[in-house]
């Protein structure tokens, strides 16, 4: 790697500590962007820079939005008592992508793993705590079914239930150790359907 400049060490080292991205891709794209025309360069840059800094979360729901709330929490038609948890925005864009749940929503923004040192104060569960103080009648628990998302949702409704809220978990229809970003929306209609009691 010490056969490149430095600039271009630190623009592969930068990429590569992108998710999903390998040394190998690294070095491909540091040199793809290198050979790009400057504004091409800058409008990639501006591009990362601009979602990073109008992005904010969703003062209801945490998930990744541009306004105060996201379209979800804003629109009154929907099922403000009944509230979905679930990992990240992009499992939250799948479910909405069902079109079949009314219901609101609560990212996490992660899942608890002791393994990897990530605790329940690094999740956004005191948000979804303080959330149930207000009229909620069911939690869906759409953690995926890896042993993180189960052992996050074993601790929910630990957390939960003394407060006689009604916690379910989605049905086993979403393979073990799945991603639910990537299970097709009849799949997911199915889990949801599907879910039982905590
Ligand atoms: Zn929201």
């Amino acid at each position: 790697m010490d056969l490149y400049s430095e600039d271009i060490n630190k623009l592969i080292d930068e990429l590569a500590a992108l998710p999903g991205i390998g040394s190998r891709s690294a070095q491909r794209m540091a040199f793809h962007i290198i050979n790009l025309p400057i504004d091409r360069v800058k409008r990639l840059s501006s591009a990362i820079i601009d979602a990073k800094q109008h992005v904010k979360y969703c003062k209801e729901c945490l998930t990744l939005t541009d306004s105060e709330l996201c379209p979800v929490c804003a629109n009154e038609k929907r099922d403000h008592s009944t509230i979905m948890v679930v990992e990240n925005t992009r499992d939250m864009i799948a479910y909405e992508k069902t079109g079949k749940y009314e219901g609101v929503y609560h990212v996490l923004h992660g899942v608890i793993s002791p393994m990897n040192g990530i605790t329940p104060a690094d999740i956004r569960l005191k948000e979804l705590i303080e959330r149930l103080k207000g009229d909620v009648k069911e939690l869906i628990i759409a953690t995926n079914a890896t042993l993180e998302g189960e052992t996050t949702a074993m601790y929910i409704s630990k957390l939960v239930k003394p407060a006689g809220i009604r916690v379910t978990r989605i049905a086993t229809g979403v393979p073990v150790g799945g991603d639910i970003e990537y299970i097709d929306e009849v799949t997911l209609t199915r889990a949801l359907d599907g879910r039982t009691d905590l």
